[in-house]
């Protein structure tokens, strides 16, 4: 009897365990580019075109390896669109008894597979995906009882056993966590390595004009594609971060240029989500580059604690509250979102600079994300449903299970609390001290109110006064909320009528 293995678009990883279980004289592997996940929200076209060639590449890379390989483009005159579809299909064609899968890092799609056996009437069977550091049973058993769930101390955990940075029973260098080191603001002098660029093959450069065609109304641009689509391209673009960037990840982490998206980031999520590469495989490396002297402590600390931390924190924390969480609405924001989150069309240049470079490259780095698109996004209280959304069609890495805790939780403070201990917002200071945008912005990021004041110094205010019942009692706020009692009647009443104007204008 055939086994029938389907594996998705972010599973594309040789040792998938549906692959390590499969007999691979006696199974058929699907893969099927399918519209419906094409289009469950409106992908940046770079988004599109990196899974379906990276899908066509490893397509390749299994035949290579002997597997018998049934793949469905998005073109097949008989594809249906769906992939519960295409899996009852494809059982139908090969008369398959058994379909074998791995789950995967969405709820919806996890819904859409338990109804695989009642609609291909095989025995269904889905494995637990282990290319992750944390499986969700242990991390529901470490959040079990626990009042509040912190990543700082689900870190330590995964520091413990993994054994990374570790001496004996101790954090190397007698500290966790270097976070305070990793603060430096970019000047504009720095140099700084261009990242690692993949050239489309011939399979890519039919795959962008596929997209160019069926997704022509999709947001950003396709031109530039540079994005590796093979395991071998992910292992290339680790091997320049390591050489060129790693060294100075930890210092500018939080830093931001005027035209610079990259800085010394990596630009290893797309691969790592999509299974081109291994998360702990990544952060060996980046071990061994420490422990040979060429990178210093605070930044492969900082980098490892973002993978083994963040990255696996986020996704317990998605399932553990799946569904509801991406309903969550703690702060009751219900703004839509603003046009210019689309067009990059705003004279508030911070905000212009992480748009037009999502659109460009379908990339910002965390603290674009979290402190500029996201900050204004919760403090001008836009409906974090909308924000989610947003994020989740403009990144090339965005998967459901990384993006919405990130969104929901981190950024807007949508789940009230639960990912992180106070919200994320700023005024224009903080932008200014960790990029060089508010010297060529119109607004000047001294004022507070006039025509010309940073409108985020005023919103700012503006969103800890409207959440004052919510968020006074938080102590990480009590000091802001000093400050904000301190000030004259006159001074807290322009600082909301400066707020509710620009409000009513967006
Ligand atoms: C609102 C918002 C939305 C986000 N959406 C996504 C998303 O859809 N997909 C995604 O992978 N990341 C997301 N992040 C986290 C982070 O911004 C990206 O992982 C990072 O910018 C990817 O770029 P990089 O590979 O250059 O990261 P680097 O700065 O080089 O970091 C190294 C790696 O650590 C991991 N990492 C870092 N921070 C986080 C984090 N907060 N959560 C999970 N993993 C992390 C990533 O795998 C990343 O590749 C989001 C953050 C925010 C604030
Ligand atoms: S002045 Fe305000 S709006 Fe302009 S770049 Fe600075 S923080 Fe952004």
């Amino acid at each position: 009897m055939e086994t029938l293995v389907p594996v998705l678009g972010d599973q594309l990883s040789l040792n998938l365990p549906s692959l390590a279980a499969a007999d691979r004289e006696r199974s058929v592997v699907l893969m099927a580019e399918v519209m419906r996940e094409a289009s469950y929200v409106g992908h940046h076209k770079q988004k599109i075109a990196f899974i379906f060639s990276a899908m066509r590449h490893f397509a390749i890379a299994l035949r290579k390896a002997g597997w018998r390989v049934d793949y469905i483009t998005l073109e097949n005159p008989d594809n249906t669109g769906s992939l519960a579809g295409e899996v009852q299909r494809a059982a139908a064609r090969h008369g398959c008894g058994r379909v074998l899968a791995t789950k995967p890092g969405e709820w919806r799609v996890l819904e859409d597979m338990s109804g695989w056996g009642a609609l291909t009437g095989c025995e269904t069977v889905l494995l637990e995906d282990t290319r992750f550091l944390c499986p969700l049973d242990e991390f529901a058993a470490w959040a079990e009882g626990r009042k509040q769930l912190r990543m700082e101390y689900f870190y330590r955990e995964m520091r413990r056993k993994t054994g990374l940075l570790m001496e004996g029973d101790e954090p190397a260098g007698g500290r966790w966590n270097f976070d305070a080191e990793n603060r430096k603001p970019a000047e504009g002098s720095l140099f700084l390595p261009r990242p690692f660029r993949a050239v489309p093959d011939a399979v890519t450069k039919e795959v962008l004009a596929l997209v160019a065609q069926r997704f022509a109304q999709n947001f950003g641009r396709l031109e530039g594609f540079a994005y590796g689509v093979t395991a071998q391209d992910a292992q290339a673009a680790l091997e320049w971060f390591l050489r060129e960037a790693l060294p100075c990840f930890g210092d500018y982490q939080d830093a931001m240029l005027k035209g610079e998206a990259w800085l010394y980031h990596s630009v290893l999520s797309p691969y790592l989500n999509t299974g081109l590469l291994d998360p702990l495989e990544v952060c060996r490396r980046v071990e061994d580059e420490w422990r040979a002297g060429r990178v210093p402590l605070n930044s492969a600390e900082g980098y490892i604690r973002q993978i083994i931390g963040w990255r696996e924190y986020v996704r317990g924390l998605y399932w553990l509250k799946m569904p509801g969480y991406t309903d969550e609405n703690a702060l009751a924001a219900h703004r839509p979102l603003p046009a210019f989150y689309w067009t990059g069309e705003t004279d508030m240049l911070c905000l212009r600079e992480a748009i037009t470079q999502t659109r460009d490259t379908a990339y910002a780095h965390h603290i674009q994300r979290l402190m500029v698109t996201g900050n204004f996004a919760m403090l001008a209280g836009i409906n974090p449903r909308e924000v989610h959304e947003w994020y989740l069609a403009v990144y090339i890495d965005a998967f459901e299970w990384v993006e919405a805790p990130n969104t929901i939780g981190m950024s807007q403070f949508a789940d009230g609390g639960l990912l992180g201990s106070k919200p994320y917002a700023a005024g224009g200071n903080y932008i200014n001290r960790m990029s060089d945008y508010c010297g060529s912005c119109r607004y000047d990021v001294k004022q507070r109110t006039g025509r010309d004041a940073c409108p985020l110094n005023a919103l700012y205010w503006d969103f800890l006064v409207r959440n004052g019942e919510k968020l006074r009692g938080n102590p990480r706020l009590a000091q802001v909320f000093r400050t904000y009692g301190k000030m004259a009647e006159e001074a807290k009443r322009d600082l909301h009528r400066q707020a509710s104007a620009f409000l009513k204008a967006l």
